[in-house]
């Protein structure tokens, strides 16, 4: 069985769900779908506090390309 969760309607659906190309997984278990989302939460909390760091730094924001 594979779980993902949808970004679309924001739930776990399983393989057969709505069929949105914007779906992240698939994950193993229904609460591993689950945690996804949590986790890119932190992950870009992360960014953000290193972001603010490397501002300290470097006094200035640094430039993605
Ligand atoms: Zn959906």
């Amino acid at each position: 069985m594979a779980w993902y969760w949808c970004l679309e309607h924001h739930c776990v659906e399983e393989s057969l769900g709505c069929g949105s190309s914007s779906r992240i997984g698939p994950y193993d278990s229904e609460a591993q779908a689950q945690n996804a989302l949590s986790r890119i939460h932190e992950r870009e909390k992360e960014q953000t506090a290193r972001d603010e760091s490397d501002e300290k730094k470097y006094g200035k924001k640094r430039t993605w390309w």
